[in-house]
């Protein structure tokens, strides 16, 4: 059977990425093989996800997919953005982060939020193929459903009523930052 490195640690990340490449492949974690994080020094998505790609390719000879994603809120500047699971960490955990950006957001006018992703892949001793996927939406007044993982619980997405974290995983591993940037990788790599 053929092999594809899923590049994250992340659960929910693994779980979504795992779920939209083809049953022909066995899905392999980092954790499995034992490999750990590469630090996340790029200044975009883009970089970010071109770099764990890199990294995570050293360690076999076939595919790497990885992802760069992040909850980018207008009115608090685009953050966390690119330091989103950093920013989690350092409040504490996401519970503690997301009562953090209710209360920041609590006397903003415009709630408006997106969620984007960069997929890469990449074959052995190729350069990683990149693609961008986003999603708009908007902060919730209060943390919503316990389905999901990280901000799922504040984000409502433009065309729903109910936050991610209200909606069943299969729903929104079908329509979220993740899967618009999956579909976009498939038109260019048909083997997925
Ligand atoms: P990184 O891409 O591993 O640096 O982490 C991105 C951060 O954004 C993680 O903390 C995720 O939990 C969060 N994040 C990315 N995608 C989603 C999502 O679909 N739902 C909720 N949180 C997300």
């Amino acid at each position: 059977m053929k092999k594809i490195l899923i590049g994250t640690h992340n659960q929910g990340k693994f779980r979504e990425i795992s779920s939209l490449i083809s049953k022909k492949y066995r899905k392999i974690s980092p954790k499995a093989l034992g490999i750990p994080s590469p630090h996340e020094t790029g200044k975009t998505f883009k970089t970010n996800a071109d770099l764990k790609a890199s990294f995570f390719s050293k360690f076999v000879n076939y595919p790497v997919i990885s992802d760069d994603s992040g909850l980018c809120i207008k009115s608090l500047n685009g953050k966390p953005g690119i330091h989103s699971a950093r920013f989690a960490k350092k409040h504490g955990g996401f519970f503690k982060a997301m009562k953090f950006i209710l209360k920041k957001m609590k006397n903003k006018k415009n709630k408006s939020a997106l969620f984007i992703c960069s997929l890469s892949f990449k074959y052995p001793k190729k350069k990683p193929i990149n693609v961008i996927g986003k999603i708009n939406g908007s902060i919730a007044e209060k943390i919503l459903g316990k389905n999901g993982f990280g901000y799922d619980p504040i984000f409502i997405p433009k065309s729903s009523k109910i936050s991610f974290g209200q909606m069943l995983k299969s729903k929104k591993m079908k329509m979220d930052h993740r899967y618009l940037a999956f579909k976009k990788l498939k038109k260019k790599i048909k083997i997925l």
